[in-house]
């Protein structure tokens, strides 16, 4: 039985009682996750509020935190009536919605937790816990305002996206008036976005990103800035080595404390905790594992898009061909060949294309082990969406990144990644895919056959170049790892965050 890192607990210092309340996302959960597990192993007490789907998603986690005698971590179940909002039965994560037509519905539907949670704080605690002394959420959970403010608690942001996008996107709503009249004075071309130091030169479909003018949106932004702006702090999922600039910045722009506390994912030393991050996997993680340790190292492709962005047929067909061409063995994650009826006929021509390239190339059909296989040694380069997780990741495990954005701050994400840091290669994708309606005609094929095959090329050998942009990877992967040990950036952001929390208790007393 392996145990919980808990080498950083400090025995004389009384606990606080964390209550963190992620968004039901995957991309929002497992950070938050890691975040649990690392403040429990600061001698903290941590109650996690997630719903029953959400839970039985991250039992092997659950059940790895309760083996370890010394984290007190509670994962509470809060009762979320998706009926009441209109919502399919079960369907208690985004990656679940059926449409995006949803989304809304789901996110205004939010703030149904608040009762049950209520009740749960409210009862007697068999463990005598005391209260809460601080509330860590979502920046989309905005009924926890409110919430916090009746308990009379510090309440602090978990920031998902990188403190460069966050950035980006604050200079882009403040400058925005000028930035469209440079637009339309370069005819739509890209424009530089004023107020950085380095030229960030950002297209039409970036801005409106960012702004998004559709109402539902308009009222989230509204939500979220909200959010923000009450807070008394934000933590991120980032570092300082990696984005010191971008963080100062965003600092002296908000006005408030922010604390890089990441990579989180290095929290996750043990093998088997980077194999059951986020749910259980679709593959046999031993088959998979002994696979690629039969490859050489640094040779294999990781292709995966996240939990959400998803590709049409037509587009899938063309990265399998591509794959299939290139010389380099695979693991291609494909979810919609999970989900049916996201994808008609994918099984099929699914079922040919692995006879074909058995050997060579495997596909994961659903939820693949990300962490552990970005960790083997024998994974070379890794095509992604460049979610900020994903990203995060693979900048912890060295790895190189063929880019590949879909919607999102992962365009923002690509930038950082190719211009910026200069370890990874942009796919070419130039407008994003519409968020919820991949199988739209217009959006069916990005990227065809060919450039995939030499996207990958690229990644994986690339000459000079290639060799420079892998040096820089393993310089930041050490850079990240010596971050999160003790005594480094993100682990005293951690205990800065501690320190606040000790700090404003003692103000109230
Ligand atoms: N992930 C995973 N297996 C999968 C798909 C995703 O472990 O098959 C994890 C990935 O490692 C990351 C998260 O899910 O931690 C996805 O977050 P990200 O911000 O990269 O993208 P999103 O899914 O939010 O678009």
């Amino acid at each position: 039985m392996s145990f919980e890192n808990n080498e950083d607990r400090s025995p004389n210092t009384k606990p606080l009682h964390f209550l963190l309340v992620p968004l039901l996302a995957q991309g929002h959960m497992i950070p938050m996750v890691d975040l649990a597990r690392l403040l429990a192993a600061r001698g903290n007490l941590v109650t996690f509020a997630t719903t029953p789907v959400n839970l039985a998603r991250i039992q092997p986690i659950v059940e790895r935190a309760a083996a370890a005698a010394a984290l007190q971590i509670r994962f509470i179940e809060l009762s979320f009536c998706v009926a009441d909002a209109g919502l399919p039965n079960g369907c208690e994560n985004i990656d679940l919605l059926p449409s995006m037509d949803l989304l809304f519905p789901f996110l205004n539907s939010l703030h149904l937790l608040r009762e049950p949670l209520e009740a749960h704080l409210q009862a007697p605690d068999p463990f005598q816990w005391p209260r809460p002394a601080c509330l860590i959420s979502d920046n989309i959970q905005n009924w926890t305002i409110d919430f916090a403010r009746a308990l009379d608690i510090p309440r602090l942001i978990f920031q998902g996206p990188s403190c460069f996008f966050l950035l980006c996107d604050l200079l882009i709503n403040r400058h925005v008036v000028e930035l469209e009249a440079a637009m339309a004075a370069a005819s739509g071309g890209p424009v530089i976005l004023p107020g950085l130091t380095l030229p960030i030169r950002i297209s039409k479909h970036e801005l409106m990103l960012t702004l998004r003018s559709d109402p539902g949106w308009f009222k989230f932004i509204e939500t979220m800035k909200e959010l923000e702006d009450t807070s008394e702090g934000i933590l991120i999922n980032s570092f300082v080595e990696l984005e010191s600039w971008y963080i100062e910045r965003y600092h002296e722009e908000i006005g408030k404390p922010i604390w890089p506390v990441g990579p989180l994912s290095l929290y996750n030393k043990e093998e088997d905790a980077k194999a059951v991050r986020g749910r259980v996997s679709s593959i046999d993680n031993k088959f998979l594992l002994q696979w690629m340790d039969g490859k050489e190292p640094g040779s294999v492709v990781l292709v995966s898009f996240g939990s959400i962005a998803h590709n049409t047929m037509e587009q899938i067909v063309e990265i399998g061909h591509g794959l299939e061409a290139s010389v380099w063995p695979f693991v291609w994650v494909v979810k919609e060949a999970a989900a049916e009826g996201w994808v008609s006929g994918l099984g099929e021509w699914m079922t040919e294309f692995e006879k074909r390239v058995a050997g060579k190339g495997i596909v994961i059909k659903g939820w693949a082990p990300q962490t552990m296989m970005l960790n083997h040694v024998a994974v070379g380069g890794f095509v992604t969406h460049c979610g900020w997780n994903s990203t995060l990741e693979a900048i912890a495990a060295g790895v190189v990144m063929a880019t590949w954005p879909h919607f999102g701050d992962q365009f923002f994400n690509e930038r950082l990644v190719v211009d910026e840091l200069k370890i990874g290669v942009a796919v070419g994708v130039e407008k994003p895919t519409v968020f919820g309606v991949e199988n739209d005609d217009e959006a069916a094929v990005k990227v065809r056959r060919g450039e995939v095959e030499k996207v990958v090329e690229m990644l994986m050998e690339g000459g000079h170049e290639g060799n420079q942009r892998r040096k820089r990877a393993r310089e930041l992967k050490q850079k990240a790892r010596m971050a999160m040990e003790k005594g480094g950036s993100s682990w005293k952001g951690l205990q800065d965050v501690i320190n606040y929390v000790i700090e404003s208790q003692k103000n109230k007393n």
